[in-house]
């Protein structure tokens, strides 16, 4: 098939690429490089553009014959968007809605949306099934919100099919080396736990020590990114025209802050220095998955089932790309 992966350049869409490729798709991306980078584009065609460039979308779409769009193009972090509401709307809501005008416009119907464990807010109860009602707490949250609502209404409408994965927390690399995750500023934890083992930083501070969770600080279900894009894969090979499926994408099994820290140690032989720190705005408590709809639905199961195992992937990447995609200069520049 012919696909076209918006954000491919970025950390899950570059992964995502790759697989597409070694399954036999031919593969466009398109990608505005804000986040992502040229060298994360290891198959297919890289495209430069905005997805709310309806003109240059329209002749990606119609000239490449495309018959599945998967989007990957978003602001992803909590805080930004809550401290910068407006980006949010404009680039995860307006460009996005502009975007599948341009599908529509060329009759290109199937889509896989990433969205996220955001939406659910802070959940009654964990696991958090897909029928957990969706009461975001932050704007990142509710503008993926608003786009599964929105290709809801175009299945219905318009004939759309899709599929929205809820992405619980994405961590790790490809073992086949390449490509891995690089966010300036990094704001997640597995890098920056790792930058404070490589020396680039003094030490990683936990977000709150006063949670109600095991050891005080917030648990969160870690799913690699190589099975991520494998759970898109069976998805895309599933969608129906007029339909939609909803997915929660996650190993079913959280782990803390500290127990995360913990295990970087023992990867990594470092011993990384943690100091406790305040919350920090918009965290819930504990997300967790339940994840077996996506297991029946998809006969998807996750291939990296520790945090250990993701970790060392992770950890992998790190070592052999001090400074992710840019020079030297800019990873030094990093330090805290
Ligand atoms: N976290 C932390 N220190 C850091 C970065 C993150 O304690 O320097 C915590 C954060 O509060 C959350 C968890 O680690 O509970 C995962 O955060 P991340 O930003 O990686 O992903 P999120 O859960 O926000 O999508």
């Amino acid at each position: 098939m012919n696909i076209l992966v918006v954000g491919g350049a970025g950390y899950i869409g570059s992964h995502m690429v790759r697989l597409l490729d070694s399954a036999g798709h031919k593969v466009w991306v398109l990608d505005n490089l804000s986040t992502g980078f040229m060298q994360a584009v290891t198959a297919g065609e890289l495209i430069v553009g905005d997805m709310n460039d309806s003109e240059l979308v329209k002749s990606v779409l119609g000239d490449n014959r495309i018959d599945i769009v998967m989007h990957f193009a978003a602001c992803a972090l909590v805080g930004e968007s809550c401290a910068n509401p407006a980006k949010y709307y404009q680039n995860n809501v307006v460009n996005t809605l502009l975007l599948l005008e341009s599908m529509r416009a060329t009759n290109v119907r199937k889509i896989v949306f990433s969205s996220t464990c955001a939406t659910y807010g802070i959940p009654d109860k964990v696991p958090i099934s897909e029928a957990t009602p969706q009461q975001p707490v932050n704007p990142y949250g509710f503008t993926k919100l608003v786009i599964e609502r929105a290709l809801r209404d175009y299945s219905q409408a318009h004939n759309f099919g899709y599929a929205a994965l809820r992405y619980f927390n994405a961590a790790g690399a490809s073992p086949l080396g390449g490509i891995g995750e690089d966010h300036t500023p990094e704001s997640h934890l597995i890098p920056i736990v790792l930058q404070v083992a490589m020396g680039q930083r003094e030490q990683v501070t936990v977000f709150g020590n006063d949670w109600p969770t095991l050891d005080g600080s917030c648990v969160r279900d870690y799913i690699h990114v190589d099975d991520l894009a494998d759970a898109h894969l069976r998805a895309m090979e599933r969608l129906k025209p007029g339909t939609g499926i909803e997915l929660n994408l996650g190993t079913g099994t959280g782990f803390s802050v500290r127990q995360i820290i913990e295990t970087c140690r023992e990867v990594t032989n470092v011993d990384i220095k943690s100091v406790d720190g305040d919350r920090r705005a918009g965290d819930p408590p504990e997300l967790v998955a339940d994840a077996s709809k996506a297991e029946s639905e998809l006969g998807w199961v996750p291939q990296y089932t520790s945090p250990r195992s993701i970790i060392e992937t992770a950890w992998e990447w790190h070592r052999n790309n001090p400074a992710g995609y840019g020079d030297t200069a800019l990873a030094e520049g990093q330090v805290e």
